[in-house]
């Protein structure tokens, strides 16, 4: 048998008759019927808040997915339950992989943060992935210029040769225009 509750009541047998008896808590006491009436209602009342505050907590959870444009349980994340976030086993959260033991609260990887489980936002995981696309982009550009300003430097240097030699006889300096061509190739890695 389960024990008792406080407020429990039930019906017991003496030298006199049957009487109502109330636990409460330690012991049963003899109840008259005004305090066994006293305790039906308390008892009532008790259930009727469980339920008030079921019912509010289920309304609380309804409001906040309205307030996030999810107006169906059913459309809200099944990860995170539509709050968007979630908490990972390890500090890595949605990365996976190696982290920290410790319990850390991320951005959900099914939703991204949405809650709707038809509307996904963008992945953290593609996010991270462009990233990295540009950075790698960024750097060949800017080695890029680097070959571009070297290149430049070399055709003025064979312009000023050209000019330093355009008032001499041109016939007479087959090397240096053989030269000037060694240079221009060598500037463009050719
Ligand atoms: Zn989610």
């Amino acid at each position: 048998m389960t024990n008792p509750a406080i407020g429990d009541a039930r019906l017991a047998q003496d030298d006199h008759g049957w009487k109502l008896e109330v636990f409460d808590g330690y012991k049963w006491i003899h109840a008259g019927y005004t305090e066994a009436l006293a305790n039906a209602k308390l008892i009532a009342l008790e259930k009727e808040r469980d339920e008030l505050r079921h019912a509010d907590s289920e309304r609380t959870y309804t409001q906040l997915l309205n307030l996030r444009g999810i107006f169906h349980k059913d459309d809200a994340c099944e990860k995170c339950g539509g709050l968007g976030n979630y908490t990972y086993g390890s500090t890595s959260t949605w990365r996976g992989g190696i982290g920290g033991r410790a319990m850390t609260s991320g951005p959900c990887d099914k939703c991204w943060g949405s809650g709707d489980k038809h509307r996904a936002w963008m992945s953290h995981r593609k996010v991270d992935a462009m990233v990295k696309e540009r950075d790698a982009a960024v750097t060949s550009l800017h080695k890029l210029a680097e070959e571009v300003l070297v290149m430049r430097a070399a055709v003025l240097e064979v312009a000023a040769e050209m000019a330093l030699l355009s008032g001499a006889n041109f016939h007479a300096a087959p090397d240096a225009v053989q030269g000037w061509a060694d240079a221009l190739r060598e500037a463009v890695g050719a």
